[in-house]
């Protein structure tokens, strides 16, 4: 793969740094941060109805259903200049794991139904596929939808589900048949949350903050015609899903940026010029991330050339997701070592933000939060499993 860009690409580069700079504003960047609290969705869909307006919402959808038709390069450069504007990527359950299966798997009045909303972030969506018992082992799920005439009746407990205090749609795998091969029986259901019986059920987590989810289901309606693709045939379509899903989990420009910022503000001297940098031990630590990052990009490019090329994302996009999880959590490991060495120096010296106690309480919530990344996607160690089977044949 030719990874030097050609002036098209550069001009495309300079565009998308331009937008970037100039609509990504001050006030979505504080409430995103937390900063402000009040209305992460709104900030969200504020920031997605620009990315709409200017026909970039939607990098990896077919340009016939609303996809920007760039090549993989302009996607990969595109991918890039977000991560290291620290710029968040769009909410997936809609945009990148649902609409795939619609547009792939449908019919034709679900399409016009779902993707036109989906593209304007008019319908906010969460993923309801874990339950209790039903995570890495996910065919082992319980959740049932009952065939009644023009309807479903689900019963049912889904866990984790991400943002299901604001979504309008739920995607849920569900079990409509039994006595066969687990994997056999599944389907995938579209269900709108205002749907009576309904009831979300909040988790808080480790960082204090609440994005995670119960949704329960008690004798809930589902018309047919919200079921994709054909009945007991679900776990097909989940497959496909979860693939592309890991494939983005490498992040290497996100932690590109965090390591940038990390060296920047460890070079900061206190106490007549101790400095973190100085450490023989957390510049060692530095040196290793920094190795295995540049590996990782250059294994992300050759999986992304396989792409260009007409491949299908395989076991690589376990390896991605390993290794991008692995790095952001060492990368949280050493902010928050940045955080006691400062802390413990004289804070007077230092900007809030910088390095005091901003700082410090930022490092400590990605820190905690930042555990979750070695499991949801598929554990770390599910992944190595996924590996074992399709690379070394065990
Ligand atoms: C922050 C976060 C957000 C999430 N968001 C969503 C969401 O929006 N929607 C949704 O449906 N789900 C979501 N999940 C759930 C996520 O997909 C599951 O947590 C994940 O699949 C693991 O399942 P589990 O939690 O049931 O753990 P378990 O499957 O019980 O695993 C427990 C431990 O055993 C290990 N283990 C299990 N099986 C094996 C094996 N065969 N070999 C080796 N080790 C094994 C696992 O690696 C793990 O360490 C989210 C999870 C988190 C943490």
């Amino acid at each position: 793969m030719d990874i030097n860009f050609s002036a098209e690409d550069l001009a495309f580069r300079d565009e998308v740094r331009d937008f970037f700079t100039t609509e990504f504003d001050a006030s979505i960047a504080a409430e995103l941060s937390g900063a402000q609290g009040t209305d992460y969705k709104g900030a969200i869909v504020a920031w997605q109805k620009k990315l709409h307006a200017k026909g970039w919402i939607a990098p990896g959808w077919p340009k016939e259903y609303g996809g920007t038709d760039w090549s993989s390069t302009q996607k990969f450069i595109y991918e890039t200049e977000r991560g290291l504007a620290g710029i968040p990527d769009v909410v997936p359950f809609g945009l990148k794991m649902v609409a795939p299966v619609i547009y792939t798997f449908g019919n034709e009045e679900q399409k016009a139904r779902f993707l036109p909303r989906i593209l304007e972030s008019e319908d906010w969506w969460c993923q309801g596929y874990s339950e209790p018992g039903a995570g890495s082992d996910l065919a082992a799920l319980n959740t049932t939808a009952d065939y009644a005439g023009d309807n479903y009746i689900v019963n049912g407990r889904k866990i984790w589900t991400t943002f299901a205090q604001y979504a309008d749609w739920i995607f849920c795998l569900v079990r409509t048949s039994k006595g066969m091969r687990k994997q056999q029986g599944i389907s995938f259901l579209l269900i709108d949350m205002n749907t009576p019986g309904i009831t979300v059920k909040p988790i808080v987590t480790i960082d204090g903050k609440h994005s995670l989810n119960e949704v329960l289901f008690e004798d809930v309606k589902v018309p047919t015609d919200n079921l994709i693709g054909e009945q007991d045939k679900g776990w097909t379509y989940a497959k496909a899903l979860l693939a592309h899903e890991r494939t983005g989990m490498a992040e290497v420009a996100d932690s590109t940026r965090m390591l940038n910022s990390l060296k920047q503000r460890a070079s900061v001297e206190v106490n007549g010029g101790n400095a973190m940098i100085d450490d023989p031990i957390f510049q060692m630590r530095l040196s290793d991330i920094e190795m295995e990052l540049m590996a990782l990009e250059y294994t992300e490019l050759r999986v992304f050339a396989s792409m260009a090329a007409g491949g299908m994302p395989g076991p690589e996009s376990s390896l991605l997701k390993i290794k991008g999880t692995e790095i952001s959590q060492s990368i949280h490991e050493l902010q928050l070592q940045l955080a006691s060495f400062y802390g413990g120096a004289l804070p007077e010296n230092l900007n809030a933000d910088e390095l005091g106690h901003d700082f410090a309480f930022e490092a400590r919530g990605k820190y905690m939060y930042g555990r979750a990344a070695t499991i949801y996607g598929g554990s770390n160690e599910v992944q190595r499993n996924v590996i074992a089977k399709a690379v070394l044949g065990l």
